[in-house]
C-alpha cells in the first residue's frame, strides 16, 4: 500500500463491544499498524481492552473472501470467482423471479450489529420502502431486543435515557445478568476506578455465576437462574411498602402504576418468599432492597442474563418500574441502563433495522409512521406488517416460505439458537447469498453467491454506542481484492432491480439522508419522538469526516447532545407519560427433567468475539482461553461421571456437542456454563448454538440462550 497516502494515525472505533471505544491506528514501518486507545474519545479516554489492543493481529488478508464467487453445485467445496456484475445480476434475477412468483415475503435479509449505520439503514429502506417486506432481522435480535421492547413498552420508545458519566456519578451500581468485567471491560474499569475514588459506592452484582465481576462486588445475589421478575417485583412491592415513592413523579407522568404494584404485590410482597424463590438468603435480599431504596442515585446495568430468556421483556420492565417508581430517572448518576454487546446494536436500531421496527424509531405498525417515512423515502411501496424475527425466519426458510436469503456479516450456523435447523434451512432454501470478509465460515458453507465485504479498518460510517454516542469508524487501510462497502453493495443490488432511491455516492451521503429523516417533522406532536440527529443534517462532507463522537438526540444547531432523556418528564407515547408494566413471573419455558437433568448457560469469554471469525486469528487471544470447555460444579461432575480435563458430551433436545470438563467458573450446582465463540472450522461439533433451545420471548423474539435443560457424559471415540 502506499503509506504517504495515508495520515500519521487515524481515529477510529473498535469493532467488538457496545462500549465503543475509540482507536487510534498509526501506520508501521514494517507495513503493519499500532494499534491504541484514543484519548480523545469519551467512552474509554485511551485505554482499551485485550481485544481492542489486538485489533491489528486481526486485519490480515489470510483466508478473506476477496473476489464475488459463485458455487456452481449445492453442497460442492468449490467456488468459482465471477464478476461482480455477474455476481449481482445473477442474485437480482433470482430475487426478483422468487419475488414475482410468490411475492415479497419469499425473500430475506438477515443481517448484523456488525454492520455500520449506513450499511444498515440502506438494507432496511431496500427492504420496507421497495422490496416491500418486512423480512429483515439481525443478529442484534439475539442480545438486546428484550431491552428494546422493554424501553418501548415503559417509555414509547427505543431510548436509554443514561450515559456512561452516570455510573460513576451513581451511589450504587446493580448490575444483572453483567458480567461487565469480561464482556464490557472498559466500562467495568471506569466502574471499578469510580470506586476506588469513593469506596462508599455499593456494587451489587444479581447472577447466578460467580463470574470476574463479583470480584469487585459488595454484594453478590446468585440468584436462581430465570427468577429475575421475583426479585425485582419484590423490590417493587418493598419500596412501596416503605414508602421509597415518588407520587407525583407517578402521578404526572406514568400510567400504570396501580396494576403494575398489584401484581408485584400478589405474589412478590413478602421478602422471605421472594428469597426462596430465588434461592438467596432473605439477609442478602433484604439489604439489597434496603440499599437502593437509601440511595437515590442508583443505576440498574443489564445485559444478556436480562435480555437472552423468554421473560427477557418482562425482566427488563420489571426493573424499569423500580425505577419509575420513585422518579429515578433522567437524572445524575439514575436510571436503568441495557449494556449492549455488539458494536453497532443501536445504530442498527436507529434506523429500524429490525423486522418490527421502521427508520428512525418509528413504528411499523402505525399507519402514519409507515406513510411518513415512505413520503420522506418517495418509494413504491411499504411494508405493512412486521416481518419475520431471527428464529421465525430461518424456521419459515426451512419450511419453503422464505425461498431467498442474503446474510450479511454474521454466522447465523453457529450463533442462532438451534443451529442445526439453521443449517437444514440454508441447505434448502432457493438462494443464499452471503456477504463477509470472509471466505470459508460454517454459514458460508451452505452460499450460492458469496460477496465480499469490507472490513474493519477498510470501511467507513458510523456507529452508535451503547450510551447513544455515534463515533466514526474510518478507513486507514485499501479495499483489499475487489472488496465493497456494504452500504455500496445493497445500492448497487437495489438498482439492478430497477430501483431508484439508492444514487449514493458516499457513506455522507447515506448518513445525511439518515439524519434527515430523523429530523423531518421530528417537532410534530403525533410524532413525539427523542431520537433526532438534526443537528448532524447538512453538515457536508468534511465535517462528516472530521466528526468527533456525539450522542443523540442532537437538535439543530446544538454540537452536544443530551447525557440524559426524560429529565423534563416527557416520554414518547402519545399522551408523554411513562408506563408501568405488570409483569407476572414465570420460569424459563424448558425445565430440566429426568434424561436431561442440568441447565446449560451460555455467554462470552474474556478475549474472544461472536464466532471467531476474527478473534480467532490471534494468537495472543486464544492465550486467555485456547479451546472452547464445559464449566460446571466439581459435585455435579461426580455425579455424572465426567472428570476435569476430560472431554464429555453435552446432549440437549435439539443437539449435542463435544468439549472439556472444567471447574472454577463459579457455577452453581445444576448449572453447567459453555462459551458461544466456538465452530466447526476450529473443531468439530463445537457449537453451542446447536444445542440452544430456539424458546423465544414473545414480545421481543430473543431466544433463551441462558436456559436449556442437557445431559453431560464422558465423551468416547467410537
Ligand atoms: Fe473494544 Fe469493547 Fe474492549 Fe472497548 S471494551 S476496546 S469497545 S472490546
Amino acid at each position: 500500500m502506499n503509506l504517504s497516502s495515508v495520515p500519521l494515525s487515524v481515529q477510529t472505533t473498535c469493532a467488538y463491544c457496545g462500549v465503543g471505544c475509540g482507536v487510534k491506528a498509526t501506520p508501521k514501518a514494517d507495513g503493519g499498524f499500532e494499534i491504541a486507545g484514543d484519548t480523545a474519545h469519551p467512552a474509554n479516554a485511551g485505554r482499551l481492552c485485550v481485544k481492542g489492543s489486538a485489533l491489528g493481529d486481526t486485519i490480515s488478508l489470510e483466508g478473506r473472501l476477496l473476489y464475488p464467487m459463485v458455487r456452481p453445485q449445492r453442497g460442492s467445496d468449490e467456488l468459482r470467482r465471477v464478476s461482480w456484475d455477474d455476481a449481482l445480476g445473477q442474485v437480482a434475477d433470482k430475487w426478483q423471479a422468487i419475488i414475482d412468483e410468490h411475492g415479497p415475503d419469499a425473500v430475506a435479509l438477515y443481517v448484523s450489529g456488525q454492520l455500520l449505520t449506513e450499511d444498515y439503514y440502506v438494507a432496511n429502506k431496500l427492504m420496507k420502502g421497495y422490496v416491500g417486506s418486512a423480512n429483515i432481522d439481525t443478529n442484534s435480535r439475539l442480545c438486546m431486543s428484550s431491552a428494546v421492547a422493554g424501553y418501548k413498552r415503559a417509555f414509547g420508545e427505543d431510548v436509554v435515557p443514561s450515559s456512561y458519566e452516570d455510573l460513576e456519578l451513581a451511589d450504587m451500581i446493580v448490575l444483572v445478568g453483567s458480567n461487565a468485567a469480561w464482556c464490557h471491560p472498559i466500562l467495568f474499569q471506569r466502574i471499578a476506578k469510580a470506586k476506588e475514588k469513593r469506596p462508599d459506592m455499593k456494587l451489587v452484582v444479581i447472577d447466578p455465576r460467580r463470574t470476574a465481576t463479583c470480584e469487585l462486588a459488595d454484594l453478590h445475589l446468585p440468584v436462581k437462574p430465570g427468577t429475575d421478575v421475583w426479585l425485582f417485583n419484590g423490590l417493587l412491592s418493598y419500596l412501596n411498602q416503605i414508602g421509597a415513592v415518588d407520587p407525583a413523579f407517578i402521578a404526572e407522568h406514568t400510567n400504570g402504576f396501580d396494576a403494575a404494584l398489584a401484581q408485584a404485590d400478589a405474589e412478590c410482597g413478602d421478602i422471605a418468599k421472594v428469597a426462596k424463590t430465588c434461592r438467596v438468603s432473605v439477609e442478602a435480599l433484604t439489604e439489597f432492597y434496603e440499599a437502593f431504596a437509601a440511595n437515590a442515585k442508583v443505576i440498574t446495568g443489564y445485559s444478556m442474563g436480562v435480555n437472552q430468556s423468554s421473560a427477557g421483556t418482562d425482566k427488563a420492565n420489571a426493573i424499569i418500574n423500580c425505577h419509575l417508581i420513585g422518579g429515578r430517572i433522567g437524572k445524575e448518576g439514575m436510571g436503568p441502563f441495557s449494556i449492549t454487546g455488539q458494536p453497532n446494536a443501536m445504530g442498527g436500531r436507529e434506523v429500524g433495522g429490525l423486522a418490527n421496527m421502521l427508520a428512525a424509531h418509528m413504528d411499523l405498525e402505525n399507519a402514519e409512521h409507515r406513510n411518513a417515512v415512505r413520503t420522506f423515502w418517495d418509494s413504491p411501496r411499504m411494508a405493512d406488517k412486521g416481518g419475520l424475527k431471527a428464529v421465525d425466519l430461518f424456521r419459515a426458510i426451512e419450511e419453503g416460505k422464505v425461498k431467498a436469503v442474503w446474510v450479511m456479516a454474521t454466522n447465523p450456523v453457529v450463533s442462532l439458537p438451534d443451529a442445526d435447523q439453521v443449517r437444514r434451512a440454508l441447505a434448502k432454501c432457493e438462494l443464499v447469498v452471503s456477504s463477509d470478509i470472509i471466505e470459508r465460515t460454517d454459514t458460508n458453507a451452505f452460499a450460492d453467491v458469496l460477496l465480499p465485504a469490507l472490513g474493519w479498518g477498510e470501511k467507513d460510517g458510523t456507529v452508535t454506542n451503547s450510551e447513544r454516542r455515534i463515533s466514526r469508524q474510518r478507513a486507514f487501510l485499501p479495499a483489499p481484492g475487489e472488496a465493497r462497502a456494504d452500504w455500496l453493495i445493497i445500492s448497487q443490488f437495489a438498482q439492478r432491480l430497477g430501483y431508484t432511491g439508492f444514487e449514493f455516492s458516499s457513506a455522507y451521503d447515506v448518513f445525511d439522508e439518515h439524519a434527515r429523516l430523523s429530523a423531518w417533522r421530528n417537532d410534530e406532536a403525533d410524532l413525539p419522538r427523542k431520537f433526532n440527529l438534526a443537528g448532524l443534517a447538512g453538515q457536508g462532507t468534511q465535517a462528516y469526516d472530521a466528526m468527533a463522537p456525539v450522542q443523540w438526540p442532537l437538535l439543530a444547531g446544538e454540537r452536544e447532545g443530551a447525557k440524559r432523556i426524560f429529565a423534563d418528564g416527557l416520554f414518547s407515547h402519545p399522551d408523554r407519560k411513562a408506563r408501568f408494566i405488570p409483569t407476572a413471573p414465570r420460569l424459563p419455558a424448558n425445565l430440566p427433567e429426568e434424561d436431561f437433568p442440568l441447565t446449560l448457560n451460555t455467554g462470552r469469554v474474556r478475549d474472544q468475539w461472536h464466532t471467531m471469525t476474527r478473534t480467532g486469528r490471534s494468537a495472543k487471544l486464544a492465550d486467555h482461553i485456547p479451546e472452547s470447555f464445559i464449566d460446571m460444579h466439581p459435585q455435579d461432575a461426580l455425579i455424572y461421571g465426567v472428570r476435569e480435563g476430560e472431554l464429555a458430551r453435552l446432549t440437549s433436545k435439539w443437539g449435542a456437542m463435544v468439549a472439556r470438563v472444567q471447574h472454577g467458573g463459579g457455577i452453581a450446582r445444576g448449572s453447567v456454563f459453555v462459551p458461544i465463540h466456538w465452530n466447526n472450522q476450529t473443531s468439530s461439533d463445537a457449537r453451542v448454538g446447536a444445542l440452544v433451545n430456539p424458546v423465544v420471548d414473545p414480545v421481543s423474539g430473543e431466544p433463551e440462550f441462558k436456559h436449556t435443560p442437557v445431559r453431560i457424559e464422558q465423551f468416547r471415540v467410537n
